[in-house]
């Protein structure tokens, strides 16, 4: 394993009100770090206080975005024990990200050491209420001092903590969702596939259109026929339509592949549900509407889990679906996956992994 060098602060913050948390409010006491540099590869993988960073302004992430990113949970577990679900995933997928933006590989197995080391240290940061969790965001930023576009020679890695309150703390309500016709998030070749800051940059015309309209989230269509649904904002998108459970393909690389979405495709088919992993275009979905047929439709991510869609407006024209509350299958994996987060159910899985 890689060797951390703890730095404990000598100024621990005071803690937040647990019952008024949010969600990015709220950070905790230590971050851990790890530099990068060309020919020495990723090197002083240290835990310090949390605090500013401190840049000169032509560092290359300012200027040309070279960024990326990840997101998970630590639960607290009824006997007070905090636990991750599936980190190897998202430090998986936080090379795949690398790769497509020319950023170094991280080791994988080193990640999940220092994140386990960090959280234990902040482990009074991990809030005790039902629902509530430690959001963790990894991320990495190319540090090159330089004007002029090229591949940085030098990164920093973060880890930071975020104590965050339970999504769903009014119950869960089905939310609106705009499907955008006009402006695109991804197309094959690009970087849809990728966690990094620069296609959230892109998607905030489209959020901040569908926000002025009364809508939660935009529901985006293929970047080049705009025909094929894609994903909702920060989630990815599931329909039940006449018993079969449909989720866009991530083929076309145009998709980000969520943990949570593989987690429920998982369960779905273990549990004998017929799924589906294919192209699905706007067109099927208001066809199966119009004939009685859309019996669900969803979205999945780590923040809220599961997130039932209660109405989708294509072109003005609105579908209402489950009367406002959710469906038998949103439920059931919103039951399951909670349980085996949190603790309260069996992990027959091997999902989780312990953190002290
Ligand atoms: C992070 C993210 C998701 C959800 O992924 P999870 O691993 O399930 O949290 C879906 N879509 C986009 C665009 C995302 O950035």
């Amino acid at each position: 394993m890689i060797d951390i060098r703890i730095e404990k602060t000598t100024a621990p913050k005071a803690k937040p009100d647990w019952d008024n948390l949010g969600f990015g409010n709220f950070y905790s006491d230590h971050m851990f770090l790890m530099n990068y540099t060309e020919g020495k590869g990723w090197h002083d993988a240290r835990i310090v206080p949390y605090a500013n960073f401190s840049l000169d302004p032509a560092t290359m992430v300012f200027h040309y975005a070279q960024e990326i990113f990840e997101g998970l949970k630590a639960y607290r577990t009824p006997d007070g024990s905090i636990q991750l679900f599936r980190p190897d995933k998202n430090f998986e997928r936080m090379n795949r990200t690398n790769e497509r933006m020319c950023i170094p590989a991280v080791n994988v197995e080193d990640c999940i050491y220092a994140l386990k080391t960090l959280v234990d240290i902040d482990s009074d940061w991990v809030p005790v209420k039902d629902g509530t969790s430690l959001y963790i965001r990894p991320f990495i930023i190319a540090t090159d001092v330089h004007l002029g576009v090229h591949v940085s020679k030098t990164y920093l890695f973060a880890i930071i903590l975020s104590p965050v309150g339970s999504y769903y703390a009014a119950g869960i309500n089905p939310v609106k969702i705009f499907v955008e016709n006009e402006y695109v998030r991804a197309v094959k070749g690009g970087t849809g596939f990728t966690k990094c800051g620069g296609n959230y940059a892109a998607s905030l015309i489209g959020q901040a259109k569908a926000e002025k309209l009364g809508y939660a989230q935009v529901l985006w269509l293929d970047g080049i026929e705009h025909k094929y649904i894609d994903e909702v904002g920060a989630m990815n998108v599931f329909f039940v339509i006449d018993g079969e459970v449909v989720t866009p393909t991530t083929e076309a690389g145009s998709i980000l592949p969520g943990v949570t979405r593989m987690s429920c495709i998982e369960l779905l088919r273990s549990w004998g549900y017929k799924v589906s992993e294919r192209r699905l275009s706007i067109d099927e979905v208001v066809d199966a509407y119009k004939a009685g047929k859309l019996n669900e439709a969803f979205g999945t991510g780590t923040a809220a889990v599961i997130s039932p869609i209660g109405e989708l407006n294509n072109n003005g024209e609105k579908m209402i679906i489950g009367g406002g509350k959710i469906g038998e299958v949103a439920q059931k994996l919103y039951d399951n996956l909670t349980g085996i987060q949190w603790g309260k159910q069996p992990d027959t899985l091997g999902w989780t992994v312990k953190v002290n």
